[in-house]
């Protein structure tokens, strides 16, 4: 019977993503700075989905959720841009990631242990938000992001070996599991 640990390895590797890391939850902390970034808006998702800042809940929730796991797996998604102003390929690698991440989450929900996701960017799932005129339209499907969570992304993937930038005219989308 496989561990815990070997299933989430084998479902993060049949996802498909470019690159993956491991690393444990030691020092991971939650910063307000962070969210101080979501509200500069620079993502245009602020106040904007139910997944995102301010509606998705404060920091602390997130750390305190946080502190009942040990292990964490960074997934990434990276796309090759033709120059600094090849959007299309932004959206598309988005687009990757979020597919490949919904697809890891569904396969994890299917086994027995308790796991946290934590997403790129916002929630994607319906093409408009139904925020804030009525609730999430699937609030067990939603994924948060790791900045919405107070993550550094940076910091987490340099923990767990993964290049957070892979050079120029890329563009990385990265999420984790913790477990
Ligand atoms: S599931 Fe739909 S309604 Fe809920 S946060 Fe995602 S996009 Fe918004």
């Amino acid at each position: 019977m496989s561990t815990v640990a070997e299933t989430v390895e084998r479902l993060v590797n049949e996802a498909g993503f470019d690159y993956v890391g491991a690393c444990t939850t030691e020092g991971f902390r939650t910063r307000p700075e962070v969210r101080d970034m979501c509200a500069a808006n620079l993502c245009q998702h602020y106040d904007k989905s139910w997944s995102c800042p301010p509606a998705c809940g404060e920091i602390e929730e997130y750390e305190q959720r946080m502190r009942a796991f040990d292990n964490c797996m960074v997934v990434q998604t990276v796309g090759q841009m033709e120059d600094a102003f090849d959007f299309e390929t932004v959206k598309e690698a988005a687009e990757i990631q979020d597919k490949r991440f919904r697809e890891l989450v569904k396969h994890l929900y299917e086994e027995d242990f308790e796991f946290m996701p934590l997403g790129a960017g916002t929630c994607m799932l319906c093409p408009e938000c139904s925020y804030p005129d009525s609730p999430c339209r699937f609030p067990d499907k939603m994924v948060v992001s790791m900045e919405a969570a107070g993550l550094v992304v940076n910091e987490i993937c340099t923990k767990a070996n993964v290049e957070y930038n892979h050079g120029e005219n890329t563009i990385s989308f990265s999420g984790c599991i913790l477990y």
